[in-house]
């Protein structure tokens, strides 16, 4: 396992649970990705503005493919995805500018923001991996700091994974 894997692992603990992607297909709108919860609004509301178009809820993906993270345009939550080469560029140069303190608090959606780009990385090891393992790894120390309670949890159940 190379490094990146290692930190990809630790940091699975973190991650909060992605609603599958969904937008609205045919003649709709379909710029806007929803939750299943919100998908039927957003098709009703698609539908009363435009009468009489072809459309419906289309995707349900559990790793839908994007350039960015992806959220419900109506109530905000989490949607499940895959970066593409491109979103991982710009997801590394936003959390390298970003320089988290250690202080901060961070959401379960930041590990999975950081999740994404270590699962879309190829190769697994050299200059790039290298950057997001990095990023990887100051994050698991700062949720491990923040929630100490799930990580003794973890290493109680896997004593042999940790040093
Ligand atoms: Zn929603």
């Amino acid at each position: 396992m190379s490094r990146l894997d290692d930190v990809a692992e630790a940091l699975s603990y973190f991650l909060p649970t992605a609603r599958p992607h969904h937008w609205i297909g045919g003649h709709g709108d379909c710029s806007e990705s929803f939750c299943p919860k919100c998908a039927p609004q957003a098709l009703a509301d698609q539908r009363a503005d435009k009468p009489g178009t072809d459309m419906w809820i289309d995707g349900g993906w559990e790793a839908h493919y994007g350039d960015s993270p992806a959220f419900c345009a109506i109530c905000g939550e989490l949607l499940a995805y895959t970066l593409s080469e491109y979103g991982l560029r710009e997801e590394l140069d936003h959390f390298e500018e970003w320089q988290t303190a250690p202080d901060r608090p961070l959401s379960s959606v930041v590990a999975y923001e950081i999740y994404a780009m270590c699962e879309a990385i190829y190769p697994r090891e050299g200059e790039l991996a290298d950057r997001v393992a990095k990023i990887a790894d100051d994050h698991v120390a700062i949720f491990r700091a923040q929630d100490p309670y799930i990580w003794v949890a973890v290493s109680t159940l896997r004593p042999s994974q940790e040093g």
